[in-house]
């Protein structure tokens, strides 16, 4: 058994078949042969054995040629490992032995040696190990040829332990069948996180290198709340887990009762609990738990969800907008313009020097600049609004003259729906992200100019704190609770009421129950929140009084470091818990 530490990025528990997905995006098969099928497989074996040799050597000469002898002995050297009577002999041994076929016998056996060389802890024998990988690559690439099978083209359920996966991929996965996920690399914030989340699939993101140590087929346990992965867990730890998706289950069953209560405190403010979604359907899970409307549709999903590199037509749009607006009735559904760029991938024209994309031209700035992109997504949206009740909303804005700009465009937009006779919402309520300072610094300009405000932790903290919200080295220094970013958030909701526009909070912060009541406290009357998670901040909500939250702000405004706040949110919501028991 081994048990490894990552980033838990979407909460809850999987049990299941490892699905391996290297560097090189390979899925390593865990496969039985049938008994007649022996000899013919161990053929397979002999035929790639064979192939790589005639690799190999040609590699060794040319390179020797062109490089020199010393350099076409790195092929040598493969070869040599390759040729191993023992190590072919081990191979044989599985497919006879185990019925297991070639790719899976080559797979097991290469990462037991590979295991044990990094055992030694030496460092010749340490440098070995990559060839071993290389052996093992070039082995499954002949296996494999076209056959290589691939994320697409499931059909038993797995777990998939990936090098990477882009947001694209991740929200290509395969509900049915990717029961959860675990990368090697990736921060808390990184969009592949978001879309995980709205798969409401466990997933774990940062463990770092890991795949040598796993092979397709291995059992694993995703823990999704803790953070934690468990390769081939021995049966106490597998019981003990099975026993806590019972305990989940439970759990989803009792609070599935609080659906239809009110978001209200016990002393009777009332909170208006709103959904986060990134494609149409997750509006029945917001429907589910009872949520008061969609506080942010991340529109750009629409490009990330299509498998063609095509951009998506003005229907496109409208179909999906329309569809979410029907979904939610008279509940207000938020929609933002896209914001593409920085880690969600772009299919507009790429920009010629993106250095550093969190800085570069995303979000608006990007549509400011694909004008007649931006203007299909403004008419979709517009026509939607004739099916139920939408608000649109502006992302990273950071200047009035951007917001200027985006509004003469929606106005410019209505003109023209009007003269060619389609219905749209006049009244249709115009938004803003607050997510850069500088934003909050003029903020009383802006609340002059929109009719609603959204904070946007999850780019605030990365602009406040200068850390790459998707960087997992430094991702030790993001937090949401860092004071310079609570005083972000508490002038934001001084101006918002002040100037009397409402203000929600539509970042991640929002949907970790350990924040709500100090939320609550500094003035948020509106969370938006990941479907999965509204109504454990519904239990939260309903079991604290405001004037405790106020409290709880009150204490948080004199400490001038996010360790202390972390911990005294931390015994306060742990008060709570105890309490409610
Ligand atoms: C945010 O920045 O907090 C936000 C909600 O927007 P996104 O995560 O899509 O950038
Ligand atoms: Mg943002």
């Amino acid at each position: 058994m081994k048990k490894l530490q990552g980033i838990a990025v979407s909460p809850g528990v999987a049990i299941g078949e490892a699905m391996v997905f290297g560097h090189e995006g390979f899925r390593i098969p865990k496969r039985f042969v049938l008994r007649d099928v022996i000899d013919p497989e161990i053929e397979r074996l002999n035929k790639a054995i064979a192939e790589a040799t005639a690799e190999l050597a040609g590699n060794r000469d040319s390179v020797a040629k062109e490089l020199g002898q010393k350099y076409g002995d790195i092929f040598e050297a493969h070869l040599q490992i390759l040729n191993d009577t023992k190590l072919c002999g081990e191979f044989v041994e599985l497919i006879r032995e185990k019925a297991y076929s070639a790719e899976y016998a080559i797979s097991v056996t290469l990462r037991r040696y590979a295991d044990v060389f990094r055992r030694l802890k030496n460092a010749y024998l340490a440098e070995r190990i990559n060839d071993i990988f290389d052996i093992e690559k070039r082995l499954l690439r002949l296996l494999l040829g076209q056959a290589r099978e691939g994320l697409q083209s499931l059909s038993s359920e797995v777990l998939v332990l990936a090098a990477n996966l882009t947001p694209s991929e991740t929200a290509h996965l395969n509900r049915k069948y990717v029961r959860g996920f675990v990368t090697e690399t990736g921060g808390p914030g990184s969009h592949t996180a978001i879309v995980a989340q709205a798969l409401e699939i466990p997933a774990i993101v940062g463990i770092g290198a890991f795949l040598t140590e796993v092979s397709g087929g291995d059992i694993v346990i995703i823990d999704g709340d803790a953070g934690t992965v468990i390769i081939r867990p021995d049966d106490e730890t597998l019981e003990n887990y099975r026993a806590k998706l019972a305990r989940v289950t439970e759990l989803a069953v009792q609070l599935g009762e609080l659906r239809d209560l009110e978001a209200a405190t016990t002393d009777g403010v009332k909170i208006e609990l709103m959904g986060n979604i990134e494609f149409p359907s997750e509006a029945e899970h917001c429907l589910e738990r009872g949520a008061a409307g969609i506080g942010l549709y991340r529109t750009e999903f629409i490009y990330l969800g299509s498998t063609a590199r095509i951009i998506p037509s003005e229907e496109d749009h409208f179909n999906a907008y329309r569809s979410v607006a029907e979904t939610m009735g008279a509940r207000v559904v938020t929609i933002r313009t896209f914001d593409l760029g920085a880690d969600k991938i772009p299919h507009l024209p790429n920009p010629t020097d993106e250095r550093n994309p969190a800085l570069g031209l995303r979000s608006i700035r990007l549509s400011l600049k694909n004008v007649t992109i931006f203007r299909q997504q403004l008419r979709a949206i517009l026509r939607a609004s004739h099916y139920g009740n939408i608000r649109i909303m502006f992302p990273l804005i950071t200047t009035l003259l951007e917001l200027r700009q985006a509004k003469m465009l929606l106005a410019d937009v209505c003109d023209e729906l009007h003269d060619e006779k389609i219905p749209y919402d006049r009244d249709m309520k115009i938004g803003m992200m607050v997510e850069v300072p500088a934003a909050v610094i003029m903020l009383d300009h802006f609340a002059k100019e929109v009719d609603f405000l959204s904070i946007g932790t999850n780019d605030l903290i990365q602009y406040a704190l200068a850390v790459d919200r998707s960087n997992l080295d430094v991702a030790n220094l993001y937090h949401s609770e860092d004071p310079a970013v609570l005083k972000l958030i508490r002038q934001t909701i001084h101006v918002a009421n002040n100037n009397h526009i409402s203000v929600s909070l539509c970042g991640q912060m929002s949907s970790e129950p350990i924040y709500a009541m100090l939320l609550m406290g500094l003035g948020l009357r509106q969370f938006s929140v990941s479907p999965h998670i509204l109504l454990e901040i519904k239990q939260v909500i309903r079991s604290v009084s405001m004037k405790e939250c106020e409290k709880i702000a009150a204490k948080v405004t004199t400490l001038d470091n996010y360790r202390d706040v972390r911990n005294y949110l931390q015994i306060k919501l742990l008060e709570r818990v105890r309490n409610a028991d």
